[in-house]
């Protein structure tokens, strides 16, 4: 009975081995994705500023057309004009358009430049993603192989473990379950050659020693609980 519980606790310990396994995600994977998530993030921020300058850029262009006709205007209203000072006051406003118009597309050039360096700078970051991609869905796609892989075995033995565990009297079970969990470990442990707790180490007493020795019940070490059994029993 005690044997058996200690094949359950073989096979507890192996799926505690594996769900500690599954846990960890390779390193290669986690730097691939904080490398994805950096730069997707890098991406939308540079895609944003393009955005602000875009709008910048358009409101320029807007200005510019509206400068344009009302300089034209201007130049039409001067040559119609029925008197000579008629004709300077509309000739002045026409250069004043102009004037403005001159500083506007001096401001904007630049915009453009920058729009167009911009760009470049979005394509690049946006080049590296999709070299990145690939490399990080196959990482994935391998991530998802080994975990199936690993909960494959845990259910196989899982399901050993059940079928063992059916063969002990559940009030056992349950003590051996709360000592394993309290000893993060071991709930049941064999008394070993000398007399000591193959857990704790501790020096047993004679009669606790002989007491597991005969398989008389259910024997605990007083030092450290945990259900000893004898490997000769
Ligand atoms: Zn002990």
């Amino acid at each position: 009975m005690l044997r058996t519980l200690s094949e359950v606790q073989t096979l507890d310990l192996e799926l505690d081995a594996l769900a500690t396994e599954r846990g960890q995600i390779p390193p290669a994977l986690t730097a691939a994705r904080q490398r994805e998530r950096a730069l997707r993030a890098e991406l939308q921020a540079r895609r944003a500023e393009l955005g602000a300058l875009r709008q910048r850029l358009n409101e320029n262009e807007m200005e510019l057309a509206s400068l344009q006709e009302r300089r034209k205007k201007a130049a039409d209203a001067a040559l119609r004009a029925s008197s000579g000072k008629e004709a300077s006051q509309f000739q002045n406003q026409e250069l004043q358009f102009a004037t403005r118009l001159q500083e506007l597309e001096e401001d904007t050039m630049p915009l453009l430049e920058e729009q167009e360096s911009r760009q470049e700078a979005v394509d690049e970051l946006q080049g590296q993603l999709d070299v990145l991609q690939p490399e990080v869905e196959a990482l994935e796609e391998a991530e998802r192989e080994r975990v199936a892989k690993l909960d494959e075995h845990t259910r196989e033995l899982a399901e050993r473990r059940a079928q063992l565990a059916a063969g002990v009297p559940a009030s056992l079970l349950k003590q051996y379950e709360q000592v394993r969990k309290a000893r993060r470990g071991l709930g049941v442990v064999p008394v070993t050659e000398g007399g000591t707790c193959g857990g704790c180490n501790v020096r047993l007493p004679i009669f606790v020693v002989q007491k597991v020795r005969k398989g008389q019940g259910v024997t605990r070490c007083p030092s450290c609980g945990r259900l000893l059994w004898s490997t000769n029993g």
